[in-house]
């Protein structure tokens, strides 16, 4: 079984398509969406519409601009361009793409007899992943191999080996055009395939990754996308401007 596996769309169908027309040389059987279909960008409706087009064949979690976006819930803690920009697209979601994103569960959910998903910690949708210690707290939450979650919009892995009574946990930053993960049975890992729509590791392009769980690899790719066009429909859809300069600078 191989998995497409997306996080953190954020209403940018141009980076969406960049990795569409990307994955379309490889094979895959089902996708896993990480959570933030939506916030910040200007294209909710066709992002959402996307995953829904998908119909059984995708697992998917929620994330907090999901709940807040579709009114779930109020995003008092937003910063003014995130609430900005959830008022903004609770205001333009059609009715049944409104009904669809209020149904993503929250995770995390397993995808496979040995690995999850979950937005943002496996112990909490909200919680950010950046440390070894929020990453061992993850790990000791969740009892599977291998967790994929997203909501930092930064390719990570960290991984967890115990080797003579001692327990090594890693942190790795995932840079580069392509990077592959040879899963090795003895380790166990949390990895963040990056963001599709907003990535702010300072590489614009567009991040995702293909889970193989026959031969036990992962794959991650950035792919070049037409950021000015999303940042344009960002700037005439009245959004605040900021959110279509990040898109450039990958921040
Ligand atoms: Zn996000």
């Amino acid at each position: 079984m191989r998995f497409l596996i997306l996080s953190d769309i954020h209403a940018n169908w141009d980076a969406l398509q960049g990795v569409v027309r990307h994955v379309r040389r490889k094979r895959y059987d089902r996708v896993a969406f990480l959570g933030d279909a939506v916030g910040y960008g200007a294209s909710p409706n066709a992002v959402v519409s996307w995953l829904h087009g998908l119909g059984s064949a995708t697992e998917i979690v929620r994330g907090n601009h999901d709940r807040v976006c579709s009114g779930l819930d109020s995003g008092d803690y937003f910063n003014r361009y995130a609430r900005e920009a959830s008022a903004w697209t609770l205001d333009r979601l059609e009715e049944k793409n409104l009904e669809f994103l209020r149904s993503f569960p929250e995770g995390p959910i397993e995808i496979s007899p040995d690995a999850a998903i979950c937005h943002g910690s496996s112990f909490d949708e909200d919680a950010y992943i950046f440390s070894v210690y929020d990453a061992e707290q993850a790990f000791e939450s969740l009892p599977n191999q291998i967790t994929f979650f997203g909501h930092t919009h930064v390719p990570t892995l960290f991984t967890r080996r115990a080797e003579n009574g001692e327990t090594t946990l890693r942190a790795r930053l995932l840079s580069g055009r392509r990077t592959v993960i040879d899963l090795e049975p003895e380790t166990r890992y949390l990895i963040n395939p990056g963001s599709v729509g907003q990535p702010r590791d300072r590489d614009p392009r567009a991040a995702y990754a293909i889970f193989d769980t026959d031969s036990r690899r992962v794959y991650l790719y950035r792919v070049p996308y037409r950021i000015a066009t999303a940042r344009r429909r960002i700037i005439q859809a009245g959004l605040p401007p900021v959110l279509g300069d990040r898109l450039l600078h990958g921040a």
